[in-house]
């Protein structure tokens, strides 16, 4: 479970995200969508920790992510939107890595990581050096490296930017199948057609407000028109003069 009290960021008089309130049950697949400079990214790198509300709060499962940083930390996934991967280390040596920063360690997470390569479909070059991986599948590495630790809640900033549709469709599966297994999925994605295919609840937010928030018949509902996402979006936002 995610939520947000009141959550508020500002910039220099700049009110990036303003007031927001929210709650995203356990196992929900959410899409967090919105214009260019809507706050976004601002309210993700609060959800993980790396910028602090100027108000405000967020818990996740319960934990106040400003007391209790360490403990929130260690269930949530981070994928942000321009991860930093030591491009000198081998893929599996990055995964061996990234799960020493959570203690984890014995047989059982060898067998996890290389479960992990497989499962995105990086086994064949598990012992190439980062450096030498395409833009997809240094993404692949990212997300496999972000729910290492079985992480209860996911946080992703667009998730599908420089994935082939091969890939892309192969990360859509694994999204959907970590919410049936329980994890909450919270994305910001500027790709509409993707939070229309597999989020069960959406927010539209606008200069640092949720405008419009559920799932799609609620959205369809509070704008005013029917069709998809796109056209919902933009008669919210204000890009749709009429219906
Ligand atoms: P995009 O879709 O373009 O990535 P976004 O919805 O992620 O946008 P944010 O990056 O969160 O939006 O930005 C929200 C607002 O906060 C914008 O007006 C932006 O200019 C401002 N902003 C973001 N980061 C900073 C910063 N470090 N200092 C000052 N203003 C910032």
């Amino acid at each position: 479970m995610i939520r947000f009290e009141n959550l508020t960021k500002i910039y220099r008089g700049i009110r990036a995200v303003d007031d927001l309130n929210l709650q995203i049950p356990q196992g929900t697949i959410f899409g967090f969508i919105g214009p260019n400079g809507a706050g976004k990214t601002t309210t993700i790198k609060m959800m993980a920790g790396v910028l602090r509300p100027t108000r405000g709060r967020i818990y996740i499962n319960g934990l106040d992510i400003a007391k209790q940083p360490s403990e929130a930390k260690r269930i949530i996934g981070f994928i942000p939107d321009r991860p930093f991967l030591y491009e000198k280390l081998s893929g599996i040596e990055f995964l061996r890595f990234k799960a020493g920063l959570y203690g984890m360690k014995g047989d059982r997470l060898g067998e996890k990581i290389l479960d992990l390569l497989d499962l995105f479909e990086l086994s064949y070059w598990a012992d190439e050096l980062i450096e030498s991986y395409s833009h997809g599948m240094k993404q692949r590495l990212i997300m496999a490296a972000a729910i290492i630790h079985e992480p209860k809640v996911i946080i992703v900033d667009e998730p599908m930017v420089g994935l082939d549709p091969k890939g892309a469709k192969l990360v859509k599966e694994i999204f959907k199948e970590l919410a049936r297994e329980g994890a909450t999925v919270f994305m910001s994605t500027h790709t509409l057609a993707l939070a229309q295919e597999i989020c069960q609840q959406i927010a539209i937010v606008d200069k640092g407000k949720i405008v419009a928030s559920g799932t799609s018949e609620d959205l369809e509902k509070q704008a005013g028109v029917r069709g998809d996402l796109e056209r919902i979006f933009l008669k919210i936002t204000g890009g749709l003069a009429s219906t």
